[in-house]
């Protein structure tokens, strides 16, 4: 069957016109099913590609089915173009702060925002081939194009074809959930499905939200010369965070001119002839605030609507999406589920390792288990806040006592001469040993030093031994083998301190005798 449902993507440039024809091709052939498949996958984000491709490369027949388009939030909506932007924003940035390194600009700086959005189409084409349909089908993956739903305990149908599984797996992710204020959808608002597809600036941007999302898109925005509001219901951005991590992106964005309303809650948006109107509530009185677009990132809703789910005996809830065991079976022992469909944390990696997880357990008889995952992350702002493992929150819940090492920036060289002193390492260990149980850091590229910390946590070593990793100097990872220094200071007791000075006194007591 012949299906020709292909999305334009907006604006339909040469660019998106390439990405359209790699993640959604026109006139797509599905294949005649044949027999039962070892398994079927359900969305072909970036979960349902990475078990499709493992699972056909050991040699299992699959069929991955998509309803859109191929790479799913990260490619197309997400992570790809987020990035894109963001590295732009800090480019414009930079030519600002240029003058605090010695480096006159003497015109000021004009930013291209319809550059930079063709800049992100062009490198997100470019990039999409690697999870084009074409390329799972040369993998060996029967490819569906349309929307699956189950047709019983065993079966899915897609356009019409029925499909038969011994295992099937739920990859159907997540969308922006849409925040209760009145008036909110006849006045329109962007989402991370829309707002890449601008052409042009809004001059005056609220972002509705100050977690992850809004926080890395409010800054870029920023950055590119929109006026950026966040509204945000709690009193710190990045709630997850720890408060020092977050007080300082929340200095960074006051000093970059966005305006913060924490403890802030929207009630209603009507349309005017001069913009979009936002009344809410902050500290018991009612204010106005007056934008020309509208952006929200409240949160992820999961897509389980259409699945037939009940058909499957596939339990779920419509806020936390599918329910799984730590093995990521669903209440269907047939039918497993991996990605921000099932997943509490809603990353491209952890979708990748749940995915990863799924093969061996489908498949395989294994018993791999979610919650033995080790999972960093990464908000990527200007400085980034990357994590790992326990914070301090966590540990006081969970009634862990924790000993903490904490190293400013301002006292790591390469962070003072790159001008970026704001931000720290901070590493928690179990007290009394030197057992890593999470860390923050907070710097310009946290989240490619993160990782250090979490190899040190997978493979079991100690803080005491990342003290024995030289790193060269000058770098802002040394922080890290620093947080470790005052770990084995730590561990000098007056004793050996005393047993240490008798010796060297004794060295010196020999040198005059010699
Ligand atoms: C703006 C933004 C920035 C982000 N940045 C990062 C980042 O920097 N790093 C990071 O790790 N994560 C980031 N994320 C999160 C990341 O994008 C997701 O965690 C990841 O895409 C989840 O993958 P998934 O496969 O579970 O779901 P998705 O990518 O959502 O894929 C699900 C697929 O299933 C399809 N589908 C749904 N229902 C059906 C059906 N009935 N039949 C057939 N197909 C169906 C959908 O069309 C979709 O293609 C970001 C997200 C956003 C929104």
């Amino acid at each position: 069957m012949n299906i020709d449902k292909s999305p334009k993507l907006l604006p339909d440039d040469q660019y998106n016109q390439v990405l359209v024809a790699n993640v959604s091709p026109p006139g797509w052939k599905n294949p005649q099913p044949s027999g039962r498949y070892n398994l079927v996958v359900i969305g072909a984000g970036t979960a349902g590609l990475v078990t499709a491709a493992g699972a056909a490369g050991l040699g299992a027949k699959v069929a991955l089915i998509e309803k859109h388009l191929f790479g799913g939030d990260c490619l197309n909506y997400g992570c790809v173009p987020s990035k894109s932007i963001i590295r732009s924003s800090r480019s414009a940035q930079d030519v600002r702060l240029a003058g605090d390194f010695g480096v006159r600009v003497p015109e000021g700086i004009e930013v291209d925002f319809p550059a930079v959005m063709e800049r992100m189409r062009r490198l997100r084409s470019k990039i999409s081939f690697h999870d084009s349909a074409m390329r799972f089908r040369e993998l060996g993956v029967d490819v569906f194009l349309g929307e699956a739903h189950f047709a019983g305990q065993d079966s899915v149908e897609v356009e019409g074809q029925t499909l038969l599984f011994s295992k099937a797996v739920i990859t159907t992710g997540a969308r922006a959930a849409e925040p209760p204020i009145e008036g909110i959808a006849e006045a329109g608002y962007l989402t991370n499905e829309n707002v890449f597809s601008l052409t042009e600036r809004p001059e005056r941007l609220a972002v509705i939200g100050g977690g992850p999302i809004g926080s890395e898109l409010a800054q870029a925005f920023q950055r590119l010369g929109s006026k950026v509001t966040i509204i945000q219901r709690g009193g710190q951005l990045l709630g997850r965070e720890d408060s020092d991590a977050a007080q300082i992106l929340h200095d960074t964005f006051l000093r970059e001119g966005i305006r913060l309303l924490l403890k802030a809650k929207p009630k209603t948006i009507s349309l005017t002839g001069h913009g979009a109107v936002i009344l809410y509530e902050k500290d018991g009185k009612e204010e106005r605030l007056t934008v020309d677009k509208i952006l929200v990132g409240v949160g992820r809703a999961p897509n389980v609507e259409g699945l037939n789910l009940e058909a499957a005996g596939v339990r779920y809830d419509k806020n936390k999406g599918v329910v799984v065991n730590d093995r990521l079976q669903t209440t269907n022992p047939r039918i497993f589920a991996a990605g921000d469909i099932c997943l509490q944390y809603k990353f491209t990696h952890t979708a990748d390792a749940a995915a990863r997880i799924v093969i061996q357990n489908a498949l395989f008889l294994g018993h791999k288990k979610i919650s033995a995952l080790t999972i960093p992350w990464t908000t990527f702002t200007d400085p980034e806040i990357a994590h790992v493992g326990m914070n301090e929150r966590d540990g006081k819940e969970r009634g862990i006592e924790v000993d903490t090492f904490v190293r400013r920036l301002g006292d790591v060289d390469r962070a003072v001469v790159d001008g970026e002193e704001q931000g720290f390492v901070k590493v928690h260990v179990k007290r009394g040993t030197d057992t890593i149980l999470g860390a923050t850091i907070v710097a310009r590229h946290a989240g490619e030093m993160v990782s250090e910390i979490s190899l040190a946590m997978v493979n079991g070593l100690g803080l005491k031994a990342m003290a024995n990793v030289i790193h060269p100097y000058p770098t802002q990872a040394e922080a890290i083998r620093q947080v470790a220094d005052m770990y084995n200071r730590t561990r000098l007791t007056p004793l050996a301190k005393k047993a240490f000075s008798f010796w060297l006194r004794l060295c010196r007591l020999n040198l005059k005798r010699g």
